[in-house]
């Protein structure tokens, strides 16, 4: 990796300041730039674990370093790039980078399902649409090697993403809800989608164990996630009293800072190497 920061020295960015037309223009001007040099964006990914502790999955994260700014979170740029209109160049850079990685790795002998993050203005994007299955049947990926999480938003309307998602799931496609809880997902729509996987927001870990409430929410969800023929996936798990209480409570995924945190590719490469030697 070519940018030699840690992770965790993620500025977060002061909307406040931002607030101000001026430098939100430019700072949208930067991730424009940004996209096209091709030297400031990096995915790192964050590994997803089974209950064996194998590595099943990894979820592709954006990362911008701006030349001035030092590293600045996605969660303060994504939003930018939504308003400002450029969030499919950015959704393409990520589906080609991520293809890129995809058959690195194979030519390593690694196969790891990647999953990506889309914004759901893509989804009302015909264009994106179009393009995103047009690339993917050209890479002749491996069926269900690209993930695409969602997170529902009040962003976008919902027949349209419906479309949309139903679309790429007949092209083979899986498709995970992510932040489940938090978005805008009501019940019904989760009986309408085909999630393979359900990624449950890392708020209802928050105070678990140890409240009963919360506990009680949390088992619901999983159950929940469950009736709908989804595998939930737990995020956000920091703790092993967490880990352990999720194995025990019938949750068989997990993603978290105490499980791995987000990686540069080759240090995954060699973390799989790894166990993959240990289990033989
Ligand atoms: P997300 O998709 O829910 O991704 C998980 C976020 O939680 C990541 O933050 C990850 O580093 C963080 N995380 C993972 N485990 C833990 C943990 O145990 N504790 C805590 N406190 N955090 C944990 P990150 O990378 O800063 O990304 C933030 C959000 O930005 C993502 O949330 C996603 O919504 C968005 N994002 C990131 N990359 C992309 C992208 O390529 N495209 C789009 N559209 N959105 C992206
Ligand atoms: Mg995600
Ligand atoms: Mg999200
Ligand atoms: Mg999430």
């Amino acid at each position: 990796c070519s940018h030699p920061l840690v992770p965790g020295q993620v500025r977060q960015l002061d909307l406040k300041a931002l607030a101000n037309q001026d430098s939100q223009q430019r700072l949208l001007d930067a991730l424009r730039k940004a996209i096209q040099s091709d030297d400031q964006l990096y995915l790192e990914y964050q590994p997803q674990c089974d209950v064996s502790g194998r590595i099943i999955a990894a979820e592709a994260l954006l990362r911008w370093h701006h030349p001035e700014l030092g590293l600045v979170s996605p969660a303060d740029f994504i939003p930018l790039a939504e308003q400002g209109g450029i969030i499919s160049q950015l959704s393409r850079w990520v589906v080609q980078r991520a293809c890129e990685q995809i058959r690195e790795w194979q030519a390593q002998g690694i196969t790891l399902r990647l999953s990506i993050n889309l914004s759901v203005l893509d989804l009302v994007d015909d264009l994106f649409i179009r393009w995103l299955l047009d690339y993917c049947q050209q890479q002749q990926l491996n069926q269900g090697q690209l993930e695409l999480e969602i997170t529902e938003t009040a962003l976008a309307d919902p027949e349209q993403t419906s479309k949309a998602l139903k679309q790429l799931s007949d092209a083979g496609f899986p498709l995970a809800i992510d932040d489940f809880g938090t978005g805008q997902s009501s019940l019904a729509r989760l009986n309408s989608l085909d999630a393979s996987l359900i990624k449950i927001d890392r708020d209802f870990l928050k105070e678990v164990p140890g409240r009963d409430r919360s506990e009680n929410m949390l088992k619901a969800i999983i159950e929940l996630c469950r009736a709908t023929g989804a595998e939930p996936l737990v995020e956000g798990v920091e703790t092993q009293q967490q880990l352990d209480w999720l194995l025990q409570h019938n949750c068989r995924l997990f993603q978290g800072f105490h499980l791995y945190k987000p990686m540069p590719p080759r240090t995954l490469a060699l973390l799989v190497r790894e166990l993959d030697s240990k289990r033989s």
